[in-house]
């Protein structure tokens, strides 16, 4: 007889205990997956003021636009990065396409490979 009139071999509590320790595994992979998916955007005021401060950058850069090669590099970063969904950047707000085209742009984490 096995504990507590469990009637289970050691080898079956072991995989027992695996299984439940698989299940957690996979629980907190899950949680966490939430975490990111759940990121919100930054409150709408303070998009605003990013986007102001972008344009503000870019016409101080003299509508300087970053060339193809960089601006793919941008790009590949951006689609490997936690912080990328629905094609926008969930740290500034800002749309991917068009921050990766600005030269004076920089990612707030940097993840850009020229930071
Ligand atoms: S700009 Fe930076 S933080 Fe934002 S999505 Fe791209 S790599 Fe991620």
């Amino acid at each position: 007889m096995g504990c507590n009139g469990c009637n289970k071999t050691e080898e079956e509590k072991q995989a027992e205990r695996e299984r439940v320790a698989r299940l957690q595994r996979e629980y907190d992979a899950e949680v966490e997956e939430a975490k990111v998916l759940g990121k919100p955007m930054p409150h709408l005021g303070r998009q605003v003021f990013n986007v102001a401060k972008s344009a503000t950058k870019f016409v101080a850069s003299g509508f300087e636009m970053s060339d193809k090669e960089t601006r793919d590099d941008r790009l590949n970063s951006c689609l490997r990065c936690d912080s990328f969904e629905a094609g926008r950047c969930l740290e500034c707000g800002c749309f991917v396409a068009l921050k990766t085209q600005s030269l004076a742009e920089e990612c707030p984490l940097g993840n850009w490979s020229e930071q």
